[in-house]
Protein backbone atom coordinates (compact mmCIF):
# COMPACT_ATOMS: atom_id res chain seq x y z
CA UNK A 1 0.00 0.00 0.00
CA UNK A 2 1.36 3.46 -1.03
CA UNK A 3 1.25 6.56 1.39
CA UNK A 4 -1.80 8.48 1.41
CA UNK A 5 -2.39 11.82 -0.93
CA UNK A 6 -4.17 13.96 0.15
CA UNK A 7 -6.09 16.80 -2.66
CA UNK A 8 -3.78 20.01 -0.66
CA UNK A 9 -0.76 20.19 2.04
CA UNK A 10 -0.18 23.12 3.91
CA UNK A 11 2.94 24.81 3.71
CA UNK A 12 4.58 25.45 7.03
CA UNK A 13 8.41 27.27 8.07
CA UNK A 14 11.14 25.49 9.48
CA UNK A 15 10.11 24.88 13.23
CA UNK A 16 13.04 26.54 14.39
CA UNK A 17 11.79 29.58 11.94
CA UNK A 18 8.49 29.83 13.67
CA UNK A 19 9.86 29.60 17.01
CA UNK A 20 12.10 32.38 16.41
CA UNK A 21 9.21 35.06 15.20
CA UNK A 22 7.18 33.85 18.34
CA UNK A 23 9.75 34.18 20.83
CA UNK A 24 9.14 38.15 21.78
CA UNK A 25 5.64 36.81 22.68
CA UNK A 26 6.53 35.81 26.16
CA UNK A 27 8.19 39.17 26.50
CA UNK A 28 5.82 41.22 25.54
CA UNK A 29 2.34 38.89 26.69
CA UNK A 30 0.92 40.71 23.60
CA UNK A 31 -1.47 38.35 22.25
CA UNK A 32 -3.82 39.88 20.06
CA UNK A 33 -5.61 42.56 19.05
CA UNK A 34 -3.32 44.37 16.52
CA UNK A 35 0.17 43.66 17.63
CA UNK A 36 3.27 44.17 16.70
CA UNK A 37 2.95 40.98 14.63
CA UNK A 38 -0.31 42.31 13.37
CA UNK A 39 1.40 45.39 12.05
CA UNK A 40 4.05 43.98 10.19
CA UNK A 41 2.33 41.29 9.07
CA UNK A 42 -0.04 43.95 7.32
CA UNK A 43 2.70 46.06 5.88
CA UNK A 44 4.57 43.28 4.38
CA UNK A 45 1.63 41.86 2.41
CA UNK A 46 0.70 45.33 1.24
CA UNK A 47 4.18 45.37 -0.19
CA UNK A 48 3.74 41.95 -1.78
CA UNK A 49 0.44 42.33 -2.90
CA UNK A 50 0.60 45.32 -4.63
CA UNK A 51 -2.23 47.37 -2.45
CA UNK A 52 -2.61 50.50 -0.89
CA UNK A 53 -5.02 49.51 1.92
CA UNK A 54 -5.45 46.21 3.56
CA UNK A 55 -6.75 45.09 6.60
CA UNK A 56 -6.43 41.36 8.42
CA UNK A 57 -8.91 39.61 9.37
CA UNK A 58 -9.59 36.19 11.01
CA UNK A 59 -10.50 34.46 7.62
CA UNK A 60 -11.06 34.99 4.26
CA UNK A 61 -15.04 34.45 5.48
CA UNK A 62 -15.06 37.09 7.80
CA UNK A 63 -13.40 39.15 5.55
CA UNK A 64 -16.37 38.69 2.79
CA UNK A 65 -18.83 38.97 6.00
CA UNK A 66 -17.49 42.11 7.52
CA UNK A 67 -17.22 43.68 3.52
CA UNK A 68 -20.67 43.71 2.72
CA UNK A 69 -21.33 44.94 6.38
CA UNK A 70 -19.35 47.85 5.97
CA UNK A 71 -20.72 48.80 2.59
CA UNK A 72 -24.20 49.20 4.05
CA UNK A 73 -25.71 47.25 1.28
CA UNK A 74 -29.51 46.67 0.85
CA UNK A 75 -31.07 44.42 -1.74
CA UNK A 76 -29.77 42.02 -4.04
CA UNK A 77 -26.09 41.26 -4.96
CA UNK A 78 -25.02 39.44 -8.06
CA UNK A 79 -22.81 36.28 -7.55
CA UNK A 80 -22.05 32.87 -8.78
CA UNK A 81 -22.62 29.42 -7.67
CA UNK A 82 -19.47 27.42 -8.33
CA UNK A 83 -17.56 28.60 -5.54
CA UNK A 84 -17.22 27.92 -1.73
CA UNK A 85 -20.12 28.21 0.25
CA UNK A 86 -18.67 31.12 2.30
CA UNK A 87 -19.23 33.45 -0.75
CA UNK A 88 -23.21 32.64 -0.89
CA UNK A 89 -23.33 32.48 3.19
CA UNK A 90 -21.29 35.90 3.82
CA UNK A 91 -24.21 37.93 1.43
CA UNK A 92 -27.07 35.79 3.14
CA UNK A 93 -26.17 36.19 6.41
CA UNK A 94 -25.60 40.38 5.67
CA UNK A 95 -29.61 40.10 4.93
CA UNK A 96 -28.73 39.99 1.51
CA UNK A 97 -30.33 38.24 -1.39
CA UNK A 98 -28.17 36.45 -3.84
CA UNK A 99 -29.03 36.03 -7.44
CA UNK A 100 -26.92 34.09 -9.04
CA UNK A 101 -25.25 34.72 -12.50
CA UNK A 102 -24.09 31.33 -14.83
CA UNK A 103 -20.30 31.13 -15.43
CA UNK A 104 -17.92 30.73 -18.30
CA UNK A 105 -17.33 27.02 -19.56
CA UNK A 106 -13.97 27.70 -19.73
CA UNK A 107 -12.48 29.55 -16.94
CA UNK A 108 -15.51 29.23 -14.36
CA UNK A 109 -15.73 32.90 -13.68
CA UNK A 110 -18.48 34.81 -13.66
CA UNK A 111 -20.21 34.80 -17.30
CA UNK A 112 -20.52 38.79 -17.98
CA UNK A 113 -22.59 38.57 -20.98
CA UNK A 114 -25.12 37.12 -18.56
CA UNK A 115 -24.67 40.09 -15.95
CA UNK A 116 -26.64 43.41 -17.13
CA UNK A 117 -29.79 41.34 -17.65
CA UNK A 118 -29.35 40.34 -13.78
CA UNK A 119 -29.39 43.58 -12.81
CA UNK A 120 -32.50 45.24 -11.21
CA UNK A 121 -33.95 47.96 -9.13
CA UNK A 122 -32.56 46.28 -5.53
CA UNK A 123 -28.94 45.30 -7.36
CA UNK A 124 -26.87 46.31 -5.09
CA UNK A 125 -23.52 45.00 -5.63
CA UNK A 126 -21.59 42.52 -7.90
CA UNK A 127 -19.50 39.18 -5.90
CA UNK A 128 -17.68 37.59 -8.52
CA UNK A 129 -15.27 34.62 -7.50
CA UNK A 130 -11.70 34.68 -9.46
CA UNK A 131 -12.31 30.91 -8.90
CA UNK A 132 -9.33 28.48 -8.80
CA UNK A 133 -7.16 31.78 -9.11
CA UNK A 134 -8.75 32.00 -12.36
CA UNK A 135 -9.49 36.02 -12.92
CA UNK A 136 -12.61 37.34 -13.91
CA UNK A 137 -13.23 39.74 -16.79
CA UNK A 138 -12.59 42.50 -14.65
CA UNK A 139 -12.75 45.13 -17.14
CA UNK A 140 -16.26 44.11 -18.13
CA UNK A 141 -17.40 44.14 -14.34
CA UNK A 142 -16.50 47.18 -14.06
CA UNK A 143 -17.88 48.97 -16.64
CA UNK A 144 -21.20 47.61 -15.82
CA UNK A 145 -20.84 48.38 -12.04
CA UNK A 146 -19.73 51.60 -13.00
CA UNK A 147 -22.93 51.96 -15.51
CA UNK A 148 -25.34 51.26 -12.38
CA UNK A 149 -23.34 52.37 -9.72
CA UNK A 150 -22.94 48.74 -8.02
CA UNK A 151 -20.15 48.12 -5.68
CA UNK A 152 -17.79 45.59 -6.69
CA UNK A 153 -16.28 43.00 -4.16
CA UNK A 154 -14.24 40.03 -5.44
CA UNK A 155 -13.89 36.97 -3.68
CA UNK A 156 -9.97 36.22 -3.92
CA UNK A 157 -9.23 33.65 -2.18
CA UNK A 158 -7.78 31.55 -4.86
CA UNK A 159 -5.61 34.27 -6.09
CA UNK A 160 -2.90 35.44 -3.35
CA UNK A 161 -0.01 36.66 -5.59
CA UNK A 162 -1.39 36.95 -8.31
CA UNK A 163 -0.92 40.02 -10.68
CA UNK A 164 -3.61 41.14 -13.91
CA UNK A 165 -1.47 43.40 -16.19
CA UNK A 166 1.07 43.71 -13.40
CA UNK A 167 -0.98 44.80 -10.91
CA UNK A 168 -1.83 43.18 -7.58
CA UNK A 169 -5.17 41.57 -8.00
CA UNK A 170 -6.22 42.88 -4.80
CA UNK A 171 -6.05 46.00 -6.27
CA UNK A 172 -9.61 46.02 -8.17
CA UNK A 173 -12.97 46.25 -7.84
CA UNK A 174 -14.03 47.86 -4.34
CA UNK A 175 -12.41 45.45 -2.63
CA UNK A 176 -10.69 42.04 -2.40
CA UNK A 177 -11.20 39.30 0.09
CA UNK A 178 -8.37 36.81 0.60
CA UNK A 179 -8.34 34.00 2.87
CA UNK A 180 -5.09 32.59 4.12
CA UNK A 181 -6.86 29.48 5.35
CA UNK A 182 -4.57 26.14 5.67
CA UNK A 183 -5.15 24.56 2.70
CA UNK A 184 -4.84 27.74 0.74
CA UNK A 185 -2.02 28.67 -1.61
CA UNK A 186 -0.42 31.00 1.63
CA UNK A 187 -1.62 30.39 4.85
CA UNK A 188 -1.50 32.06 8.45
CA UNK A 189 -2.69 28.74 10.13
CA UNK A 190 -6.45 30.52 9.64
CA UNK A 191 -6.86 34.43 8.17
CA UNK A 192 -7.92 36.40 5.66
CA UNK A 193 -7.67 40.09 4.18
CA UNK A 194 -9.45 42.69 2.83
CA UNK A 195 -8.31 45.00 0.54
CA UNK A 196 -9.71 47.85 -0.65
CA UNK A 197 -9.87 51.56 -2.27
CA UNK A 198 -11.66 53.78 0.00
CA UNK A 199 -10.51 55.12 3.60
CA UNK A 200 -13.62 55.26 5.05
CA UNK A 201 -14.63 51.55 4.22
CA UNK A 202 -11.02 51.23 6.09
CA UNK A 203 -12.47 52.21 8.80
CA UNK A 204 -15.48 50.82 9.26
CA UNK A 205 -13.67 47.67 8.71
CA UNK A 206 -11.50 48.07 11.41
CA UNK A 207 -14.41 49.01 13.89
CA UNK A 208 -16.27 45.83 13.08
CA UNK A 209 -14.01 43.13 13.24
CA UNK A 210 -13.82 44.81 16.89
CA UNK A 211 -16.91 44.59 18.02
CA UNK A 212 -17.75 47.92 16.44
CA UNK A 213 -16.13 49.42 19.22
CA UNK A 214 -15.00 53.27 18.18
CA UNK A 215 -13.56 54.65 21.52
CA UNK A 216 -12.98 53.52 25.09
CA UNK A 217 -17.07 54.59 25.81
CA UNK A 218 -18.27 54.07 22.51
CA UNK A 219 -19.83 51.51 20.19
CA UNK A 220 -20.95 52.78 16.69
CA UNK A 221 -21.66 49.92 15.33
CA UNK A 222 -22.83 45.63 15.73
CA UNK A 223 -19.59 44.44 14.78
CA UNK A 224 -18.18 41.25 15.31
CA UNK A 225 -14.69 39.56 16.30
CA UNK A 226 -12.70 38.90 13.57
CA UNK A 227 -8.80 40.09 14.38
CA UNK A 228 -6.24 38.31 13.53
CA UNK A 229 -3.84 36.96 16.65
CA UNK A 230 -0.43 37.52 16.88
CA UNK A 231 0.15 33.67 16.43
CA UNK A 232 -1.51 33.83 12.85
CA UNK A 233 0.35 37.02 12.30
CA UNK A 234 3.85 35.06 12.99
CA UNK A 235 2.84 32.35 10.75
CA UNK A 236 1.90 34.56 8.05
CA UNK A 237 5.45 36.83 8.66
CA UNK A 238 7.21 33.18 8.04
CA UNK A 239 5.26 31.96 5.22
CA UNK A 240 5.50 34.86 3.26
CA UNK A 241 9.30 34.81 3.27
CA UNK A 242 8.76 31.43 1.35
CA UNK A 243 5.68 31.58 -0.78
CA UNK A 244 7.33 32.67 -4.08
CA UNK A 245 9.26 29.44 -3.41
CA UNK A 246 6.25 27.36 -2.80
CA UNK A 247 4.18 28.87 -5.91
CA UNK A 248 7.30 27.94 -7.69
CA UNK A 249 6.66 24.71 -6.79
CA UNK A 250 3.40 24.28 -7.36
CA UNK A 251 4.33 25.44 -10.96
CA UNK A 252 6.42 22.41 -11.47
CA UNK A 253 3.51 20.12 -10.70
CA UNK A 254 1.30 21.38 -12.65
CA UNK A 255 3.34 21.83 -15.69
CA UNK A 256 3.35 17.69 -15.25
CA UNK A 257 -0.09 17.60 -14.63
CA UNK A 258 -0.31 18.93 -18.33
CA UNK A 259 1.99 16.78 -19.91
CA UNK A 260 0.16 13.96 -19.46
CA UNK A 261 -3.28 15.04 -19.57
CA UNK A 262 -3.39 17.81 -22.32
CA UNK A 263 -4.83 17.03 -25.74
CA UNK A 264 -6.21 13.94 -23.76
CA UNK A 265 -9.98 13.61 -25.30
CA UNK A 266 -13.05 14.28 -23.01
CA UNK A 267 -11.12 16.07 -20.56
CA UNK A 268 -11.14 19.69 -19.99
CA UNK A 269 -7.92 21.43 -18.22
CA UNK A 270 -8.12 25.29 -16.65
CA UNK A 271 -7.52 27.81 -19.18
CA UNK A 272 -4.58 29.33 -19.32
CA UNK A 273 -5.30 33.08 -19.49
CA UNK A 274 -3.41 36.45 -20.88
CA UNK A 275 -1.44 38.90 -18.66
CA UNK A 276 -2.12 36.89 -15.19
CA UNK A 277 0.79 36.00 -13.17
CA UNK A 278 -0.77 32.71 -11.54
CA UNK A 279 -0.25 31.16 -8.22
CA UNK A 280 -1.31 27.08 -9.45
CA UNK A 281 -3.96 27.43 -6.51
CA UNK A 282 -5.55 23.62 -7.75
CA UNK A 283 -5.41 21.74 -10.66
CA UNK A 284 -9.19 21.18 -12.09
CA UNK A 285 -10.21 18.82 -14.64
CA UNK A 286 -13.48 18.37 -16.50
CA UNK A 287 -14.43 14.54 -17.27
CA UNK A 288 -16.93 14.36 -20.12
CA UNK A 289 -17.59 11.09 -19.81
CA UNK A 290 -18.48 10.00 -23.57
CA UNK A 291 -15.38 11.32 -24.65
CA UNK A 292 -13.25 10.26 -22.05
CA UNK A 293 -14.63 6.48 -21.52
CA UNK A 294 -14.95 7.22 -17.37
CA UNK A 295 -17.18 9.58 -15.56
CA UNK A 296 -16.07 11.95 -12.86
CA UNK A 297 -17.25 9.51 -10.06
CA UNK A 298 -15.38 6.69 -11.56
CA UNK A 299 -12.35 8.51 -11.33
CA UNK A 300 -12.57 9.71 -8.07
CA UNK A 301 -13.43 6.43 -6.88
CA UNK A 302 -10.35 4.53 -8.56
CA UNK A 303 -8.33 7.83 -7.05
CA UNK A 304 -10.08 6.79 -3.86
CA UNK A 305 -9.21 3.22 -3.76
CA UNK A 306 -5.41 3.90 -4.25
CA UNK A 307 -5.20 6.42 -1.51
CA UNK A 308 -5.50 9.85 -3.57
CA UNK A 309 -7.59 12.11 -2.73
CA UNK A 310 -9.44 14.27 -5.20
CA UNK A 311 -12.26 16.56 -4.68
CA UNK A 312 -15.32 17.49 -6.04
CA UNK A 313 -14.32 21.01 -5.91
CA UNK A 314 -17.21 22.85 -6.44
CA UNK A 315 -19.66 20.53 -6.09
CA UNK A 316 -22.69 20.71 -5.21
CA UNK A 317 -23.29 24.25 -6.42
CA UNK A 318 -24.31 26.93 -3.74
CA UNK A 319 -27.44 27.56 -5.32
CA UNK A 320 -28.66 23.92 -4.46
CA UNK A 321 -27.68 24.13 -0.74
CA UNK A 322 -30.25 22.40 1.66
CA UNK A 323 -29.97 25.14 3.63
CA UNK A 324 -31.77 27.31 1.26
CA UNK A 325 -34.59 25.23 0.67
CA UNK A 326 -34.93 25.19 -2.87
CA UNK A 327 -35.05 29.39 -2.87
CA UNK A 328 -33.32 28.73 -6.34
CA UNK A 329 -33.59 27.35 -9.17
CA UNK A 330 -30.37 25.58 -10.68
CA UNK A 331 -31.65 25.73 -13.88
CA UNK A 332 -30.62 29.30 -14.51
CA UNK A 333 -27.02 28.70 -13.74
CA UNK A 334 -26.67 25.47 -16.58
CA UNK A 335 -23.03 25.67 -17.16
CA UNK A 336 -22.36 25.85 -13.15
CA UNK A 337 -24.34 22.83 -12.70
CA UNK A 338 -22.81 21.19 -16.08
CA UNK A 339 -19.12 21.62 -14.65
CA UNK A 340 -19.92 20.61 -10.97
CA UNK A 341 -21.06 17.09 -12.34
CA UNK A 342 -17.87 16.45 -14.29
CA UNK A 343 -15.39 18.57 -11.91
CA UNK A 344 -12.66 17.21 -9.93
CA UNK A 345 -9.83 18.96 -8.04
CA UNK A 346 -6.69 16.74 -8.52
CA UNK A 347 -3.81 16.86 -5.98
CA UNK A 348 -2.15 20.09 -5.90
CA UNK A 349 0.36 21.62 -3.28
CA UNK A 350 3.99 22.72 -3.15
CA UNK A 351 5.27 19.24 -2.13
CA UNK A 352 3.58 17.34 -3.70
CA UNK A 353 6.66 14.95 -5.81
CA UNK A 354 6.62 15.06 -9.46
CA UNK A 355 6.33 10.89 -9.82
CA UNK A 356 3.07 11.36 -7.79
CA UNK A 357 1.90 13.27 -10.35
CA UNK A 358 2.90 10.79 -12.55
CA UNK A 359 1.09 8.01 -10.42
CA UNK A 360 -1.76 10.16 -10.34
CA UNK A 361 -2.29 10.50 -13.92
CA UNK A 362 -1.55 7.02 -14.52
CA UNK A 363 -4.54 6.07 -12.76
CA UNK A 364 -6.98 8.54 -14.34
CA UNK A 365 -6.11 7.11 -17.53
CA UNK A 366 -6.30 3.69 -16.73
CA UNK A 367 -10.16 4.63 -16.21
CA UNK A 368 -10.63 4.68 -19.97
CA UNK A 369 -13.05 1.94 -20.72
C1 LIG B 1 -11.50 29.40 1.39
C2 LIG B 1 -12.54 30.23 0.72
C3 LIG B 1 -13.28 31.22 1.40
C4 LIG B 1 -13.25 31.39 2.89
O1 LIG B 1 -12.02 31.56 3.46
P1 LIG B 1 -11.72 31.04 4.94
O2 LIG B 1 -10.39 31.65 5.24
O3 LIG B 1 -11.70 29.55 4.93
O4 LIG B 1 -12.79 31.57 5.84
C5 LIG B 1 -14.12 32.04 0.68
N1 LIG B 1 -14.28 31.87 -0.65
C6 LIG B 1 -13.63 30.92 -1.34
C7 LIG B 1 -13.83 30.81 -2.81
C8 LIG B 1 -12.76 30.04 -0.67
O5 LIG B 1 -12.14 29.06 -1.35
Amino acid sequence: MQDQILVTRSSMPGFEEYIEEIRSMWDSRWLTNMGPKHREFQEKLKEYLGVENIDLLTNGHMALELTLQAMNLQGEVITTPFTFASTTHAIVRNGLTPVFCDINPDDFTMDVEKLESLITDYTCAILPVHVYGNICNIEEIERIARKYELKVIYDAAHTFGETYKGRGIGSFGDASCFSFHATKVFNSLEGGAVCYRDQGFGNAIYELKNFGIHGPEEVSAVGANAKMNEFCAAMGLCNLRHVEEEIGKRKKAAERYRSHLEGIEGLQLNAVQKDVKQNYAYFPVVFEEKAFGASREEVFERLAENGIGARKYFYPLTNTFSCFHRKYDVRETPVALHVSRRVLTLPMYADLALEDVDRICGIILGCRK
